[in-house]
Protein backbone atom coordinates (compact mmCIF):
# COMPACT_ATOMS: atom_id res chain seq x y z
CA UNK A 1 0.00 0.00 0.00
CA UNK A 2 1.53 3.27 -0.80
CA UNK A 3 2.01 5.64 2.37
CA UNK A 4 1.84 9.31 1.97
CA UNK A 5 3.56 11.73 4.48
CA UNK A 6 3.18 15.58 5.42
CA UNK A 7 6.43 17.49 6.87
CA UNK A 8 5.29 19.72 9.62
CA UNK A 9 7.24 22.69 10.69
CA UNK A 10 6.80 24.49 13.99
CA UNK A 11 8.76 27.75 14.16
CA UNK A 12 9.05 30.35 16.85
CA UNK A 13 11.87 32.19 18.71
CA UNK A 14 14.05 29.90 20.20
CA UNK A 15 13.56 26.76 17.64
CA UNK A 16 12.15 25.07 14.66
CA UNK A 17 11.00 21.75 15.33
CA UNK A 18 10.54 19.56 12.35
CA UNK A 19 8.97 15.85 11.25
CA UNK A 20 7.44 13.75 8.89
CA UNK A 21 4.06 12.55 10.04
CA UNK A 22 0.84 11.35 9.01
CA UNK A 23 -2.14 9.92 10.90
CA UNK A 24 -1.50 5.97 10.85
CA UNK A 25 2.28 6.01 11.81
CA UNK A 26 2.68 8.94 13.81
CA UNK A 27 5.80 10.97 13.54
CA UNK A 28 8.30 8.78 11.63
CA UNK A 29 11.42 11.80 11.77
CA UNK A 30 12.10 14.78 13.73
CA UNK A 31 14.61 17.45 13.40
CA UNK A 32 15.19 20.21 15.73
CA UNK A 33 17.34 23.41 15.30
CA UNK A 34 17.95 26.90 16.76
CA UNK A 35 16.17 29.71 15.27
CA UNK A 36 18.54 31.99 13.08
CA UNK A 37 18.66 35.40 15.20
CA UNK A 38 19.69 37.62 12.10
CA UNK A 39 17.89 38.51 9.22
CA UNK A 40 15.26 36.45 9.45
CA UNK A 41 13.32 37.44 5.95
CA UNK A 42 16.51 35.59 3.78
CA UNK A 43 17.82 32.86 6.03
CA UNK A 44 14.19 31.38 7.64
CA UNK A 45 13.73 29.78 4.28
CA UNK A 46 17.32 28.61 3.90
CA UNK A 47 16.77 26.61 7.29
CA UNK A 48 13.04 25.16 7.06
CA UNK A 49 14.50 24.12 3.50
CA UNK A 50 17.80 22.53 5.24
CA UNK A 51 14.86 20.68 8.03
CA UNK A 52 13.37 19.48 4.94
CA UNK A 53 16.49 17.84 3.75
CA UNK A 54 17.36 16.26 6.75
CA UNK A 55 13.89 14.65 7.18
CA UNK A 56 14.22 12.90 4.06
CA UNK A 57 17.20 11.46 4.17
CA UNK A 58 16.95 10.49 7.56
CA UNK A 59 14.26 8.11 6.20
CA UNK A 60 13.80 6.31 3.06
CA UNK A 61 10.53 8.13 2.00
CA UNK A 62 10.62 9.61 -1.63
CA UNK A 63 9.86 13.04 -1.93
CA UNK A 64 6.58 11.98 -4.01
CA UNK A 65 5.16 10.51 -1.20
CA UNK A 66 5.18 13.75 0.72
CA UNK A 67 2.12 15.59 0.07
CA UNK A 68 2.62 19.12 1.81
CA UNK A 69 4.91 21.10 3.92
CA UNK A 70 2.99 22.92 6.48
CA UNK A 71 4.21 25.40 8.79
CA UNK A 72 3.30 27.14 12.08
CA UNK A 73 4.34 30.38 12.14
CA UNK A 74 3.77 32.64 14.85
CA UNK A 75 1.93 35.98 14.54
CA UNK A 76 -0.94 36.51 12.01
CA UNK A 77 -1.20 34.46 8.80
CA UNK A 78 -3.35 34.00 6.10
CA UNK A 79 -3.63 30.20 5.06
CA UNK A 80 -4.83 30.58 1.37
CA UNK A 81 -1.63 33.12 0.59
CA UNK A 82 0.54 32.16 3.31
CA UNK A 83 1.50 35.60 3.90
CA UNK A 84 2.62 36.52 7.38
CA UNK A 85 1.08 39.98 8.26
CA UNK A 86 2.68 40.45 11.66
CA UNK A 87 5.09 38.58 13.81
CA UNK A 88 6.98 41.51 15.82
CA UNK A 89 9.15 38.58 17.63
CA UNK A 90 10.94 37.62 14.21
CA UNK A 91 10.85 40.90 12.74
CA UNK A 92 8.71 39.85 9.71
CA UNK A 93 5.67 41.49 8.18
CA UNK A 94 3.88 40.99 5.46
CA UNK A 95 5.88 38.60 4.24
CA UNK A 96 5.27 36.08 2.60
CA UNK A 97 6.88 32.65 3.43
CA UNK A 98 5.16 30.50 1.03
CA UNK A 99 6.57 32.31 -2.19
CA UNK A 100 9.91 32.28 -0.81
CA UNK A 101 9.44 28.50 0.51
CA UNK A 102 8.22 27.68 -3.28
CA UNK A 103 11.73 28.53 -4.90
CA UNK A 104 13.19 25.80 -2.63
CA UNK A 105 10.95 23.06 -3.00
CA UNK A 106 7.99 21.69 -5.51
CA UNK A 107 5.40 20.14 -2.68
CA UNK A 108 3.06 22.06 -1.65
CA UNK A 109 3.61 24.52 0.94
CA UNK A 110 1.15 25.55 3.67
CA UNK A 111 1.36 28.55 6.09
CA UNK A 112 -1.15 28.61 9.70
CA UNK A 113 -0.22 30.68 13.03
CA UNK A 114 1.36 28.31 14.96
CA UNK A 115 -1.16 27.91 17.93
CA UNK A 116 -3.81 27.62 15.52
CA UNK A 117 -1.90 24.44 14.09
CA UNK A 118 -1.56 23.43 17.80
CA UNK A 119 -5.46 23.69 17.69
CA UNK A 120 -5.87 21.96 14.55
CA UNK A 121 -3.63 18.75 15.99
CA UNK A 122 -5.19 18.98 19.62
CA UNK A 123 -8.59 18.84 17.76
CA UNK A 124 -7.80 15.93 15.29
CA UNK A 125 -4.99 13.57 17.57
CA UNK A 126 -5.23 15.23 21.05
CA UNK A 127 -7.64 15.72 24.10
CA UNK A 128 -9.44 17.57 21.65
CA UNK A 129 -10.85 15.06 19.51
CA UNK A 130 -14.84 14.73 18.86
CA UNK A 131 -15.50 17.84 20.60
CA UNK A 132 -17.03 21.44 19.03
CA UNK A 133 -16.14 24.07 20.56
CA UNK A 134 -12.19 24.19 22.32
CA UNK A 135 -10.27 26.99 23.35
CA UNK A 136 -6.24 26.44 22.69
CA UNK A 137 -3.53 28.60 24.69
CA UNK A 138 0.15 28.48 24.62
CA UNK A 139 1.98 30.72 27.49
CA UNK A 140 5.72 30.84 27.51
CA UNK A 141 7.20 33.69 25.44
CA UNK A 142 4.13 35.35 25.11
CA UNK A 143 0.84 33.80 25.60
CA UNK A 144 -0.90 32.79 21.70
CA UNK A 145 -4.56 30.76 21.76
CA UNK A 146 -6.22 28.66 18.78
CA UNK A 147 -10.50 28.79 18.53
CA UNK A 148 -11.72 25.50 17.48
CA UNK A 149 -15.83 26.88 16.95
CA UNK A 150 -18.37 24.44 16.10
CA UNK A 151 -15.57 21.62 15.18
CA UNK A 152 -13.66 24.16 12.70
CA UNK A 153 -11.14 26.24 13.48
CA UNK A 154 -12.34 29.76 13.42
CA UNK A 155 -10.09 32.72 12.14
CA UNK A 156 -11.94 35.54 12.24
CA UNK A 157 -12.46 38.07 9.75
CA UNK A 158 -8.44 38.71 8.88
CA UNK A 159 -7.13 35.68 10.46
CA UNK A 160 -6.26 37.21 13.64
CA UNK A 161 -8.72 35.48 15.61
CA UNK A 162 -7.42 33.56 18.31
CA UNK A 163 -4.84 36.44 19.58
CA UNK A 164 -5.46 36.21 23.40
CA UNK A 165 -2.54 37.47 24.18
CA UNK A 166 -3.22 40.65 23.48
CA UNK A 167 -6.43 41.36 25.59
CA UNK A 168 -5.99 44.52 27.14
CA UNK A 169 -6.63 43.37 31.42
CA UNK A 170 -4.43 46.01 33.27
CA UNK A 171 -4.70 49.91 32.78
CA UNK A 172 -1.15 51.62 32.55
CA UNK A 173 -0.04 47.90 32.55
CA UNK A 174 3.77 46.60 31.36
CA UNK A 175 4.16 47.49 27.99
CA UNK A 176 3.53 44.79 24.97
CA UNK A 177 5.63 43.95 22.34
CA UNK A 178 2.94 44.82 20.20
CA UNK A 179 3.44 48.17 21.25
CA UNK A 180 0.53 48.69 23.97
CA UNK A 181 0.10 48.63 27.22
CA UNK A 182 -1.36 46.11 29.94
CA UNK A 183 -2.01 43.69 27.55
CA UNK A 184 -2.48 39.63 29.27
CA UNK A 185 0.80 38.53 27.89
CA UNK A 186 2.47 41.27 28.95
CA UNK A 187 1.23 40.50 32.44
CA UNK A 188 1.26 36.79 32.67
CA UNK A 189 3.83 35.59 29.81
CA UNK A 190 7.12 33.74 31.06
CA UNK A 191 8.45 36.85 29.83
CA UNK A 192 6.44 38.62 32.25
CA UNK A 193 6.73 36.37 35.50
CA UNK A 194 10.90 36.64 34.72
CA UNK A 195 10.45 40.95 34.23
CA UNK A 196 8.71 40.91 37.46
CA UNK A 197 11.05 38.66 39.37
CA UNK A 198 14.07 40.38 38.11
CA UNK A 199 12.52 43.71 39.72
CA UNK A 200 11.71 42.52 43.12
CA UNK A 201 15.45 40.88 43.54
CA UNK A 202 17.34 44.13 41.87
CA UNK A 203 15.44 46.48 44.54
CA UNK A 204 16.39 43.82 46.99
CA UNK A 205 14.49 40.98 47.22
CA UNK A 206 16.28 37.62 48.39
CA UNK A 207 15.67 34.82 45.68
CA UNK A 208 17.51 31.57 44.12
CA UNK A 209 17.41 33.64 40.81
CA UNK A 210 19.26 36.46 42.19
CA UNK A 211 22.45 34.97 41.00
CA UNK A 212 20.99 34.39 37.31
CA UNK A 213 19.61 38.10 36.96
CA UNK A 214 22.90 39.54 38.24
CA UNK A 215 24.68 37.73 35.56
CA UNK A 216 21.87 38.41 32.70
CA UNK A 217 21.32 34.86 32.30
CA UNK A 218 18.25 33.94 30.68
CA UNK A 219 15.90 32.49 32.89
CA UNK A 220 14.19 29.63 31.22
CA UNK A 221 10.82 27.88 32.84
CA UNK A 222 12.82 25.39 34.08
CA UNK A 223 14.75 27.43 36.56
CA UNK A 224 11.24 28.73 37.74
CA UNK A 225 10.64 25.04 38.42
CA UNK A 226 13.29 24.42 40.32
CA UNK A 227 12.72 27.38 42.30
CA UNK A 228 9.23 26.77 42.69
CA UNK A 229 10.30 23.05 44.20
CA UNK A 230 13.00 24.73 46.23
CA UNK A 231 9.97 26.78 47.66
CA UNK A 232 11.77 30.57 46.82
CA UNK A 233 8.99 32.51 48.06
CA UNK A 234 9.51 35.18 45.23
CA UNK A 235 8.84 32.95 42.80
CA UNK A 236 6.11 31.37 44.12
CA UNK A 237 4.43 34.94 44.85
CA UNK A 238 5.18 35.65 41.17
CA UNK A 239 3.91 32.42 39.05
CA UNK A 240 0.60 32.50 41.61
CA UNK A 241 0.01 35.76 40.08
CA UNK A 242 0.61 35.15 36.62
CA UNK A 243 -1.75 31.77 37.25
CA UNK A 244 -4.20 33.92 38.94
CA UNK A 245 -4.86 36.57 36.35
CA UNK A 246 -4.63 33.47 33.28
CA UNK A 247 -7.34 31.68 35.02
CA UNK A 248 -9.42 34.96 35.12
CA UNK A 249 -9.13 36.15 31.81
CA UNK A 250 -9.58 32.24 30.69
CA UNK A 251 -12.75 32.93 32.61
CA UNK A 252 -13.13 36.05 30.86
CA UNK A 253 -13.25 34.77 27.34
CA UNK A 254 -14.95 31.67 28.25
CA UNK A 255 -18.16 34.12 29.80
CA UNK A 256 -18.00 35.04 26.19
CA UNK A 257 -17.71 31.57 24.48
CA UNK A 258 -19.27 28.94 26.77
CA UNK A 259 -16.59 26.09 26.02
CA UNK A 260 -16.48 22.10 25.92
CA UNK A 261 -12.66 22.67 26.64
CA UNK A 262 -9.44 24.88 27.61
CA UNK A 263 -6.24 23.12 26.70
CA UNK A 264 -3.47 24.98 28.33
CA UNK A 265 0.20 24.34 26.88
CA UNK A 266 3.89 26.21 26.51
CA UNK A 267 7.02 26.54 28.47
CA UNK A 268 5.22 27.60 31.56
CA UNK A 269 2.86 25.23 31.77
CA UNK A 270 4.68 21.94 30.49
CA UNK A 271 7.24 22.76 33.37
CA UNK A 272 5.49 24.12 35.83
CA UNK A 273 2.19 22.49 35.59
CA UNK A 274 1.45 21.03 38.78
CA UNK A 275 2.37 25.00 40.49
CA UNK A 276 0.19 26.75 37.79
CA UNK A 277 -2.85 24.25 37.00
CA UNK A 278 -4.71 24.53 40.60
CA UNK A 279 -4.05 27.96 40.60
CA UNK A 280 -5.44 28.80 37.09
CA UNK A 281 -8.73 26.60 37.23
CA UNK A 282 -9.50 27.91 41.25
CA UNK A 283 -9.39 31.66 39.69
CA UNK A 284 -11.35 30.49 36.76
CA UNK A 285 -13.85 29.22 38.80
CA UNK A 286 -13.79 32.64 40.86
CA UNK A 287 -14.38 34.77 37.87
CA UNK A 288 -16.79 32.58 35.59
CA UNK A 289 -20.36 33.70 35.49
CA UNK A 290 -22.52 31.68 37.29
CA UNK A 291 -22.64 28.60 35.49
CA UNK A 292 -20.63 28.90 32.35
CA UNK A 293 -17.59 27.32 34.24
CA UNK A 294 -19.46 24.16 35.20
CA UNK A 295 -19.31 22.46 31.85
CA UNK A 296 -15.75 23.54 30.86
CA UNK A 297 -13.14 21.52 31.46
CA UNK A 298 -9.88 22.91 31.88
CA UNK A 299 -6.93 20.67 31.58
CA UNK A 300 -3.14 20.91 30.44
CA UNK A 301 -2.17 19.42 27.05
CA UNK A 302 -0.04 16.27 27.09
CA UNK A 303 1.52 16.72 23.20
CA UNK A 304 1.85 20.45 23.77
CA UNK A 305 5.28 19.94 21.51
CA UNK A 306 3.74 17.84 19.05
CA UNK A 307 0.35 19.08 18.56
CA UNK A 308 1.30 21.21 15.81
CA UNK A 309 3.24 18.64 13.80
CA UNK A 310 0.12 16.74 14.12
CA UNK A 311 -1.88 19.85 12.51
CA UNK A 312 0.12 19.36 9.63
CA UNK A 313 -2.07 16.37 9.23
CA UNK A 314 -5.24 18.46 9.33
CA UNK A 315 -4.26 21.79 7.41
CA UNK A 316 -3.35 19.43 4.73
CA UNK A 317 -6.68 18.11 4.85
CA UNK A 318 -8.60 21.69 4.47
CA UNK A 319 -6.64 23.12 1.88
CA UNK A 320 -5.14 20.55 -0.04
CA UNK A 321 -7.84 17.74 0.24
CA UNK A 322 -5.43 15.61 0.99
CA UNK A 323 -5.50 12.33 3.49
CA UNK A 324 -2.47 11.31 4.97
ZN1 LIG B 1 -0.05 43.23 23.12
Amino acid sequence: MKQDYVISIDFGGTKILSAIINSSEGIVARVKKATMTTDTKKNLPLLITQSINELIMQTSIPESSIKAVCIGAPGSVDPRTGIIGLAPNLGLKHYNLKDEMQKYTNIPVLVENDVNLAALGIHGFGEAKGLSNVLVVFVGTGIGGGLILNGKIYRGASFIAGEIGHIHIMDNGPICGCGKKGCFEAVASRTAIVRDLSKSIRLGKASRLAKLVKTKTRIKSKSLLDALIAGDSLTVKQVAKASETIGKTLAGVNNLLNLDMIILGGGVIEAMKKYTMPTIKQSFKDFSFRDSAKTTKIIATKIADESALWGGIELAREFLDIEV
